[in-house]
């Protein structure tokens, strides 16, 4: 069955594995290194020596370039953003239930009760104003408390003590959602932390499947067979049995505590609802199992572009395809601009003057859509700024073609995402001809400069 180390030696076949032999702090010099892939379209790395622990491996950008997801998707390595969105939407379309195992080398090491102590895994330190040591790789895995449904999702978790983590999952996130109603019943959600795993469930988690789908479906058609999974030790969730690391644990029902400072993927402090520091769940670990010698995974976010925005740029990117292919008959093109959440850019070969608005109000709909949509004409290359920004100031009038909309809002009353705003930068149908694109006749026949 694949794993994790199928993966890694995967990725040093094909030279996209760097060994790191000298040793490096946990504290910034992990995430240094993976910025600095990054920022060079370079290979994933695993930090062979880690200082103060001993025996312990830390891998670290290994899905931070378009290279290395497209080799995760198991597409040829200079897979372009068409392949890749139409990746996403097979596997989206095609799910393969997982299947049940007596056990695993996840269990091959066995820790519970007083001898968890998180201080003993080598969680590294991102950002400049961090508070502390977070969990960024963490495959989250809960059951609902009514529909007995897992949810996959990846959070952000302090480590606050040596069997306490705080968690950032609120409001109408899946788990979220989860963890409230557990709360309203008077006890707290079971949730097993999942480290190392081969790309199928990292990939799944960040999908944008609709709540009450169990990502580990998606994860078995990524990787073309049913995840393996099994019980763990003390609570009631399946995990994928060839994990690195699972961190076993129930949430503290009203207890909460300030995670940040935490450098963010927008590229700064802020989260996604919006602010800078908040109150978050608390988790009490009850069990940490292992492989021997484990890799633990390390992931940054931050600055865009890294692993974190490579992960989401595609499945949002999948997601936002599919609801605009449904509402019209038109060619769409689309890509994601920075952070992999807030802009989009769609062009469109537009047969009617409301298409735009649609597409906008469509986009504006989606679970966590992007925050602001520029609809274009298709003779403008999406994928160059400064065309699209040509659009902008000469096919878009402020005051009728700019839509806001306030935060969307669901049945339950949680407001969800954020606030949005539509531009229409097409040209009118009718004075097509006049928005062409200047041309100087008998260009190429200037040979003499
Ligand atoms: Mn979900």
């Amino acid at each position: 069955m694949k794993d994790f180390r199928d993966h890694l030696d995967q990725l040093e076949k094909q030279g996209k594995l760097l060994r790191v032999k000298r040793e490096v702090d946990i504290r910034f010099e992990i995430a240094a290194g993976i910025r600095k892939i990054s920022d060079t379209d370079g290979p994933a790395l695993l930090f062979e020596n880690i200082k103060g622990f001993p025996g312990w491996k830390v891998a670290g950008g290994v899905y931070a370039t378009q290279k290395l997801i497209a080799l995760a998707l198991g597409l040829p390595i200079e897979a372009d953003d068409k392949s890749i969105t139409k990746r996403y939407l097979e596997c989206i379309d095609k799910q393969v239930k997982p299947k049940l195992v007596d056990t695993g080398p996840v269990k091959e090491v066995i820790i519970k009760g007083a001898d968890v102590d998180l201080t003993k895994l080598p969680v590294p330190v991102y950002s400049e104003l961090d508070s502390g040591p977070f969990l960024t790789a963490g495959v989250e895995i809960g059951k609902h408390p009514d529909t007995g449904i897992q949810n996959v999702s990846i959070h952000r978790r302090k480590i606050v003590g040596k069997d306490r983590t705080a968690i950032l999952a609120k409001g109408a996130q899946h788990l979220g959602l989860m963890i409230t109603a557990a709360e309203k019943r008077g006890y707290g959600l079971p949730i097993a932390t999942v480290i190392g795993t081969d790309p199928s469930l990292v990939i799944a988690s960040q999908v944008n499947a609709p709540e009450g789908v169990d990502e580990t479906y998606i994860a078995g058609a990524i990787r073309g067979a049913p995840l393996e999974m099994v019980k763990c030790e003390t609570i009631d969730v399946e995990v994928p049995a060839n994990a690195e690391i699972v961190i076993e644990g129930v949430t503290i029902p009203n207890e909460r505590e300030v995670d940040g400072p935490f450098g963010e993927f927008p590229g700064n402090y802020i989260t996604m609802s919006g602010e800078p520091l908040s109150e978050v769940p608390l988790i009490k670990v009850t069990a940490i199992t292992m492989r021997k010698n484990p890799i633990f995974q390390a992931m940054l976010t931050g600055m865009p572009m890294t692993e974190n925005h490579i992960l989401r740029r595609w499945a949002l990117s999948a997601v936002a395809y599919r609801a605009l292919s449904k509402i019209a008959d038109i060619k769409v093109y689309l890509t994601l601009g920075e952070t992999g959440n807030y802009h989009s850019v769609v062009a469109i070969s537009k047969k009617d003057e409301a298409e735009p608005k649609n597409i906008i109000n469509t986009l504006a709909n989606l679970r966590y859509g992007p925050k602001h949509v520029v609809v274009v004409d298709d003779d403008i290359n999406v994928h160059d700024p400064v065309d699209v920004e040509w659009a902008l100031a000469t096919r878009m009038q402020a005051s009728k073609d700019v839509v806001i909309l306030s935060k969307p809002v669901t049945a339950a009353g949680d407001a969800f995402g954020w606030p949005k705003m539509g531009i229409d930068a097409t040209v009118p149908l009718k004075d097509k001809k006049w928005y062409q694109r200047t041309k100087v006749p008998g260009l190429e026949k200037v040979d003499y400069v």
